[in-house]
């Protein structure tokens, strides 16, 4: 039922695109044929304060696992990031900030600005005694202050680690002290879809479970009334007026980490994946240039939060690093309604515009009208991320924002790999719905038998989704625990970056992600993702969204069990039920019809919008007293419903 047919390169976008598809072609074979020479050419579009002399070294042995990518060189992130734009744009927006409400004026900040902004504030750290090598915890809303913070932190060499203003006092208290961080930078209080979150008093909380020498860097943002103790917090934005308005960039080894950052822990505790300077930079700088066709002058606009990688490689760094203008949205995309996103794309006229698949499909459940409202004649290219995208939310994406003129870039990549790995290139790759189609340049995906861990040959294939050979974003270790880092990607397949992830390959050489490896179902012996059935309950009209999981089934070995979210004003019935199981199997076939199939008012997701099987996984197996770590769920609630509703009773 997958659909395999190709969408052309729109005729009009090939021209001026930065990759053709014969260069790509050219390009990719290069990048593989001699890494060396490759990726010695693409460290050129940084600006290095020493160049580097050694590109690779680079070693996958379990036991023995190191990385290091232009490690002789020296250079500065920030300064990459803003200093060497001034010269030619000064002037010119770098940030485009856009609040909650709709209402409040919209901030455009030049790159002379950003630069001011960005030494204060790292001068403010520097007077709490922050230095090169410390740990600093960002828990700050959507708004330009997280953007100065984090590169205030990278001016002076400070590693820093950004945690989502979503997350509770535990979830914060537990970042802090894995990282024994000396400072955390947050706010009074963070607005979103009109509501707000008391974040200072989050902090609060959170540090009576941390040493007391952390000390406590408050952005009066809301002007919220806050509980203050003296000599441990710090009013940022007055000090930041009476510091220096210039701070020197600090010399940086290519390998010093530039940033922590915790997995959004869908399958398990949380990991500090820890990134570098040089080859970070290098990686999301080229991927954000030729995955979104960015061309100077262009608004671009990635929804996600900074308290994910995607908003630290796709908001900040990557257009950062390329002089580009990046939008910062503070809200949600259904205040005050479901027209938000098209709004701000008309108002600030986005050509590049970067989501979720969640968010998609969230917005497809209000129809055309909220879209129709606005005019989208700006965008050029769409990009999703996340989690596979099933065809009909990409069929939505298409036709209704895209008016079937856009590239869709589906992107695959995880907070491990520092950048996109497959994806299209928009000038380069006809589109096939659903598939995040082929790597990007220097990446080597291998399909591997998952029992056998053998390399599969064939192109048409399924199985376990492994990177070759190192690139140079890739994730340098975990945080404190560089044997967690070699056992968790490189122990089950040997020599490879394991990505935990399955896929199919098709004839075409194109991939498909087909979920988690621990997601895929044995049903009577036929292996199976659950994507591919989510994607056929999706496309049923009555469905918002679903959820699949295995439980363990006398016969079959496992049943499929699925977790079904109406669309808004459609009634659960048992007939409704019978039909959707129907549905299941004339799409895929019989093999594929859910055993059990429980209403799900919500499904429990992270805070980055991706569902958590396991917890769903644990509910299905009747085994709700051992859901493992829910710190990072959006809505707690909903896992109570479900396990109330349960179908599965022991
Ligand atoms: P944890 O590793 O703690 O369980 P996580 O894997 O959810 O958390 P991320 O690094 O944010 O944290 O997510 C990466 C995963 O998201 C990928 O391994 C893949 O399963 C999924 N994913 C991301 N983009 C895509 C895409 N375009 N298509 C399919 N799956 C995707
Ligand atoms: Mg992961």
């Amino acid at each position: 039922m997958l659909d395999d047919k190709k969408v052309p390169v729109p005729g009009s976008f090939a021209e001026g695109a930065h990759v053709t598809a014969e260069e790509y072609e050219e390009r990719y074979a290069r990048s593989i044929a001699d890494p060396e020479a490759f990726w010695a050419e693409e460290g050129k579009r940084l600006d290095w304060i020493e160049p580097y002399t050694r590109v690779k070294n680079c070693n996958f042995d379990l036991g023995s696992v190191s990385i290091n990518w232009f490690e002789d060189g020296i250079l500065n992130v920030a300064a990459n990031c803003v200093d060497r734009h001034l010269e030619t744009r000064g002037e010119q927006t770098a940030i485009i900030w856009e609040p909650d409400e709709p209402g409040d004026a919209a901030r455009h900040i030049t790159y002379n600005e950003l630069h001011e902004q960005v030494c204060r504030f790292a001068n403010v750290l520097k007077s709490q005694g922050v230095a090169k090598g410390d740990r600093v915890i960002i828990y700050l809303p959507m708004i330009p202050e997280a953007a100065y913070a984090m590169l205030a932190c990278a001016r002076i060499g400070a590693v820093h680690s950004v945690v989502f203003a979503g997350f509770s006092p535990d979830a914060l208290a537990n970042r802090i002290n894995d990282c024994g961080a000396k400072a955390v930078i947050t706010a009074d209080s963070a607005p979103r879809g009109g509501k707000r979150t008391g974040l200072k008093s989050n902090t609060d909380a959170a540090l009576l479970h941390c040493s007391d020498k952390v000390r406590c860097l408050v952005v009066k943002h809301t002007g919220d009334q806050t509980t203050w103790i003296d000599g441990r917090d710090v009013d940022v934005l007055s000090m930041m007026e009476d510091v220096a308005p210039d701070c020197d960039p600090e010399p940086m080894g290519a390998e010093d980490p530039l940033f922590i950052l915790y997995t959004s822990g869908s399958t398990g505790k949380p990991k500090g994946v820890v990134h570098s300077s040089g080859g970070y930079l290098v990686y999301c700088a080229m991927t954000h240039e030729l995955v979104f066709d960015y061309h100077a002058g262009d608004v671009y606009w990635c929804t996600a939060d900074v308290g994910w990688v995607t908003g630290h490689s796709y908001i900040l760094y990557g257009p950062l690093a390329n002089g580009a203008t990046t939008l910062m949205f503070e809200g949600v995309p259904t205040y005050p309604d479901a027209g938000r996103f098209w709004a701000i794309c008309e108002k600030h006229d986005v050509a590049q515009f970067y989501t979720a698949p969640t968010a998609i499909r969230a917005l497809m459940g209000h129809g055309r009208e909220p879209v129709e409202r606005y005019d989208l004649s700006s965008l050029k290219v769409l990009g999703t991320v996340g989690e596979p995208i099933n065809p009909e939310a990409w069929n939505w994406y298409n036709e209704v924002v895209g008016k079937g003129e856009r590239p869709i870039v589906d992107t695959w990549w995880q907070t491990e790999t520092g950048g996109h790995l497959l994806t299209p290139l928009p000038g380069a790759t006809p589109l096939k719905p659903g598939s995040a189609t082929r790597p990007f340049f220097g990446i080597e995906p291998i399909v591997l038998d998952p029992q056998s861990g053998a390399e599969i040959e064939e192109t048409e294939c399924e199985g376990v989704l492994c990177i070759k050979a190192s690139w140079p974003g890739q994730m340098r270790t975990v945080w404190g625990d560089h044997e967690r880092f070699e056992k968790t990607y490189f122990s089950d397949y040997k020599g490879y970056y394991f990505s935990g992830d399955g896929c199919r390959r098709d004839a075409d050489g194109y991939y498909w992600i087909t979920g988690r490896v621990d997601d895929v179902i044995n049903v009577s012996g036929h292996r199976m993702g659950t994507a591919e059935v989510e994607s056929a309950l999706v496309a049923h009209r009555d469905v918002a969204e679903a959820a699949v999981v295995g439980y363990p089934h006398d016969i079959k070995g496992q049943g499929i069990y699925a977790y079904v979210t109406l669309m808004n004003g459609v009634e659960p019935t048992d007939d409704l039920r019978a039909e959707l199981e129907k549905w299941v199997r004339t799409e895929i076939g019989p093999i594929a019809k859910p055993d059990l199939l429980q209403w799900a008012p919500g499904l429990p997701k992270t805070r980055s919008g991706k569902i958590m099987r396991r917890i769903l996984r644990k509910i299905a197996e009747d085994d709700a007293g051992s859901l493992g770590d829910t710190s990072t769920l959006a809505d707690p609630d909903v896992v109570d419903d479900l396990v109330e509703n349960r179908m599965n009773r022991k």
